[in-house]
């Protein structure tokens, strides 16, 4: 037998029902589309992060060896050691 509280509690059943649905559509909408984003951030930072953070230059990790005398030193800033077929100047 169908009484109205049977009925009322069918509606509040398929309310409940829709609206779970509902909130479960836009949840999932909701996760789609932050993804998406995060996917887009995560694109937009890749080309910057194949290149090193510049290094700091202390001039001790490019040093360039006299071919003559065989001692090394800062490129630029190399001074002749004294030899006649040193190519830095004196
Ligand atoms: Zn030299």
């Amino acid at each position: 037998m169908l009484t109205p509280m049977k009925v009322f509690l069918l509606l509040l059943l398929a309310a409940a029902i829709w609206y779970g649905f509902k909130f479960w559509r836009w949840q999932n909408r909701f996760r789609k589309e932050f993804q998406r984003q995060m996917e887009e951030a995560a694109q937009f930072s890749r080309p910057t992060s194949p290149t090193p953070p510049p290094v700091p230059d202390t001039g001790i990790d490019d040093l360039a060896p006299c071919p003559a005398c065989n001692t090394y030193g800062v490129p630029g800033q190399m001074k002749s050691c004294g030899r006649a077929d040193c190519p830095y100047p004196g």
